[in-house]
């Protein structure tokens, strides 16, 4: 009890955590017991307990396993140097970049093991907007934890005890489901502020309410996002997006006024109504996708992002007089370039990608032998499941996508029926060529 007290005292607004005494709360109080963790992380704390180092399970993990959540990793703070957690582990590397963490591979899970963190010094470098851009200096556990964003990410789990130590309130916070910033949270948004995009992000996920001191001032510091890099940016974006909470996550950026400058192609997008319809089904249907643990397809993901794009492109070249499909390949390429340096999309993804908006304008074929040569191609589960969601967004008949549902379905005569006349026009014209076979290839009649 007095532990508690005190650290709740500690937790209020001076936030001198630093040095108090942390509650530590027990497994009879809390419910998490060491069988919930995973194996790896089980056995790295055990590892580095073992010769005599403090360590715990942190962080996202601990809390969403409160919340009755699967974490989606187990992360490992330790008093160790990253040194000594080499030393510990045969299959661990040291990953240098601002502050120093060690990968440890155990089975085919990887465990992120850091090094508390110390508290950042008046000293400490910042951009001209106050934005911290060094932070590595080692500290003890009170100053690590008074270093994480919000009361429910400090929570340090002892598998060996199964006790949460807890030096800001976070366990009772999330009972009473808010996200509580550490500290002052203008001056921590101003150190990072990422952590105005965590925070909207944890709590749609996490389903918390952002406790008023936190959430009132984003509006009028949502600027300071500006002077993120654009890699960081885009790393915090894609986590939104693929939490499986993404068209909340949207929803609730737009409330707090976040959503602007993130990723550009979304300024765009979400303010034409057709292409804000067909963003929000595809990142519905993403969600569901995640949440039944199914995989997503960042190449299908950005296809959807950017395709409002590529239709608002593809029609200013047609108007300029070219030819039809050539002019989709020409504006898939603009639109592709245009984001590729700030999207940091692979040559991968950018292949998978540009093969989902390829085979769009072949759907519209229905006679002879076309529809049954793009059954065959390795992109079309993907192109269709695109196609309907055209459909289901209003921007195609939905006619379409059904035929082409019901085409897949049909067997032998059944599927021949089922086919178009062909127009004699197609007939001639494509006499004339020669083999055009691959998605890339184009058909006369569409040119
Ligand atoms: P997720 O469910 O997305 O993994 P998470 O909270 O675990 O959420 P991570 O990016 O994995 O997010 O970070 C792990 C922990 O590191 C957080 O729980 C938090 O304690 C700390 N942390 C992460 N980002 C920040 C930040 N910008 N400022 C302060 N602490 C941070
Ligand atoms: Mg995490």
């Amino acid at each position: 009890m007095i532990r508690k007290f005190i650290s709740r005292v500690f937790s209020g607004k001076n936030n001198k955590a630093v040095d108090s005494a942390p509650a530590v709360i027990p497994v009879a109080t809390h419910g998490i017991t060491r069988n919930q963790l995973s194996s790896g992380s089980r056995r790295v704390c055990e590892g580095l307990q073992s010769q005599g180092y403090k360590a715990f399970v942190v962080g996202g993990a601990v809390r969403d396993l409160l919340i009755g959540q699967t974490p989606k990793d187990f992360d490992i703070a330790t008093d160790a140097t990253p040194e000594q957690v080499k030393q510990c582990f045969r299959r661990s590397r040291i990953i240098g970049r601002r502050f120093q963490i060690v990968h440890v591979m155990m089975g085919a899970e990887t465990m992120e093991v850091t090094t508390f963190r110390g508290t950042l010094g008046d000293d400490a470098k910042t951009d001209e907007h106050g934005r911290v851009l060094h932070d590595n200096v080692f500290g003890t556990q009170a100053e690590d934890a008074a270093r994480r964003d919000f009361t429910a990410n400090a929570l340090y789990y002892d598998p060996a005890t199964e006790t949460i130590i807890d030096y800001h309130h976070g366990v009772a916070d999330i009972k009473q489901k808010t996200l509580r910033m550490i500290g002052e949270p203008k001056k921590r948004y101003r150190e990072d502020p990422v952590r105005m995009l965590r925070a909207v992000r944890l709590a749609a996920k996490l389903g918390l309410i952002i406790d008023p001191a936190a959430r009132t001032p984003i509006r009028e510091m949502a600027e300071l996002l500006e002077n993120v890099p654009a890699a960081r940016l885009f790393d915090e974006m894609l986590k939104l997006l693929t939490s499986g909470y993404s068209v909340r996550c949207l929803t609730q950026l737009r409330q707090e006024g976040l959503h602007h400058g993130l990723l550009p192609l979304l300024d765009v997008i979400l303010e034409q109504p057709m292409g804000e319809r067909f963003v929000m089904l595809a990142l519905a249907n993403t969600d569901d996708r995640v949440l039944k643990g199914k995989p997503i397809s960042p190449g299908f993901l950005f296809a959807t992002l950017l395709w409002h794009e590529v239709l608002g492109q593809w029609e200013k070249l047609k108007n300029k007089g070219e030819l039809r499909i050539p002019a989709l390949y020409t504006a898939m390429d603009e639109v592709l370039d245009v984001q590729a340096e700030k999207l940091a999309i692979t040559r991968r993804i950018a292949g998978d990608i540009k093969e989902i908006w390829a085979l769009q304008p072949r759907f519209e074929y229905r006679a002879g032998k076309r529809p049954y040569n793009l059954l065959e191609q390795p992109r079309f589960r993907a192109a269709y499941d695109f196609l309907v969601l055209r459909a289901e967004s209003g921007e195609i008949e939905p006619e379409l996508a059904d035929w082409w549902t019901r085409f897949q379905k049909a067997e032998g005569e059944e599927r021949a029926e089922m086919l178009l006349p062909e127009k004699s026009g197609d007939k001639k014209r494509r006499r004339r060529r020669k083999k055009p076979q691959s998605s890339e290839s184009v058909p006369a009649a569409q040119a």
